[in-house]
C-alpha cells in the first residue's frame, strides 16, 4: 500500500483494508472494540494502531526530499503515528514468510481501544510482540513489557539503540506470563503536533529491513515470557495520550504544561466514568486499574521512565 494513500485513510478504512487481507479475522478486546489479526508463519506478532491523535486525516501530503509532512495550516498532522506502523504491517502481509499481524483500534483514546483484555488470549506460540509505533528509526523502546532476552536480541544482534518505553497497545497485552514486547521506531517524528510531525521515507525502508531480519532470525530468540513484576510497578505511561490529547478525538483539549521526562505527578479525573476522559494534570502516570480507564482512581501516579508516546 502506498504510504501517501494510507495517510489519508480513516481508521475504519484501514480496518476494512486489514480485514481484506488473506486470513484476517476480528479479535474483540474487553472494551468491545476489535483488532484485526492475520495469522502468520513466523512466531512473533507485529502490531500497529489504526487511529491517530488527530480528529481527521490530512487532505494534502507534502513530499520533499524524503520527508512527508502536511502544509503549515493543516489541522490534521501527517499521522505517521501510527500510519507508519500500519503501512509496515501491510507490507509484511505480502512477504513470503510473515509474522502474525495485529491491527489495533483506538490506542490514542487512553488505551480504551481494542487492546484491553487481549492479554487473556493464548499467545504462547509467539516469541514476542513488536509494535511498530515510536519516533525515529534504528531505535526500540523497552520497559516493563520486555525482558532481558528480547532487549539483548534487539540491541546486540540487530544493533538497535534502546530507549525508554512509552505507552501503547503492548502495555495492555505483554503482561506477566505473556511473551515480551517492544516498540520499534516507526520513522515518524514530532508526533501529536500537527505542524511539526513528519515521516522519514528513508527511515521506513530501514525499519522494514530490521523486521525482515527479525523474520530470518527470530527462531534464535530464547523462548521467554515477561517476568513477573509487582503490579504497582507494571504500567508505565498509562493514559499519557489522554493526558496529551485532552479528550482524544472527541472532546475539549485540556490545557497545561507538558511534563518533563520521568516527572512524577498526580493525575486527577474530572469527568468519569465514560469513554471520554478529561484530566487535570500534572503529568501522565500510571495506575494499576488503568486498562479500561473507566472507573480508575488515579490516586497516585508513579511516572517513572515515561516519555513521549
Ligand atoms: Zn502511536
Amino acid at each position: 500500500m502506498d504510504i501517501k494513500a494510507l495517510l489519508k485513510m480513516s481508521q475504519q478504512e484501514i480496518k476494512d483494508a486489514a480485514l481484506g487481507l488473506n486470513g484476517a479475522r476480528e479479535i474483540v478486546g474487553s472494551t468491545g472494540k476489535s483488532s484485526v489479526i492475520v495469522q502468520g508463519t513466523v512466531p512473533f506478532v507485529l502490531m500497529a494502531h489504526m487511529d491517530t491523535y488527530y480528529c481527521d486525516e490530512p487532505k494534502t501530503i507534502i513530499y520533499e526530499r524524503g520527508r512527508l509532512s502536511v502544509p503549515k495550516n493543516s489541522v490534521a498532522g501527517v499521522g505517521g503515528d501510527d500510519r507508519c506502523g500500519c503501512w509496515t504491517l501491510f507490507k509484511a502481509a505480502d512477504w513470503e514468510r510473515s509474522p502474525t499481524l495485529l491491527f489495533c483500534e483506538d490506542e490514542e483514546l487512553c488505551g480504551t481501544g481494542s487492546s484491553p483484555g487481549l492479554h487473556l488470549h493464548d499467545w504462547s506460540e509467539y516469541k514476542c510482540f513488536v509494535e511498530v509505533d515510536g519516533p525515529g528509526y534504528g531505535v526500540f523502546y523497552s520497559g516493563s513489557t520486555s525482558n532481558s532476552t528480547l532487549d539483548s536480541f534487539m540491541e546486540n544482534e540487530l544493533g538497535l539503540t534502546k530507549q525508554l518505553t512509552s505507552y501503547n497497545d503492548i502495555a495492555e497485552i505483554c503482561r506477566p506470563g505473556n511473551p515480551p514486547g517492544i516498540t520499534l521506531g516507526a520513522a515518524y517524528y514530532n508526533q501529536h503536533d500537527a505542524s511539526r510531525e513528519w515521516i522519514s521515507e528513508f527511515g521506513l525502508v530501514v525499519q522494514l529491513e530490521v523486521l525482515k531480519q527479525m523474520v530470518r532470525v527470530i527462531g534464535r530468540l530464547d523462548w521467554s515470557v515477561v517476568p513477573q513484576v509487582a503490579k504497582s510497578r507494571w504500567r508505565t505511561g498509562s493514559c499519557y495520550s489522554a493526558y496529551s490529547h485532552g479528550l482524544g478525538h472527541e472532546g475539549e483539549r485540556v490545557k497545561g504544561k507538558k511534563p518533563e521526562l520521568g516527572e512524577q505527578a498526580t493525575v486527577k479525573i474530572i469527568n468519569e466514568p465514560t469513554e471520554k476522559h478529561s484530566y487535570d494534570y500534572g503529568a501522565m502516570g500510571e495506575c494499576e486499574l488503568a486498562p479500561s480507564c473507566s472507573g480508575c482512581k488515579w490516586e497516585e501516579a508513579c511516572g517513572y521512565d515515561i516519555y513521549a508516546a
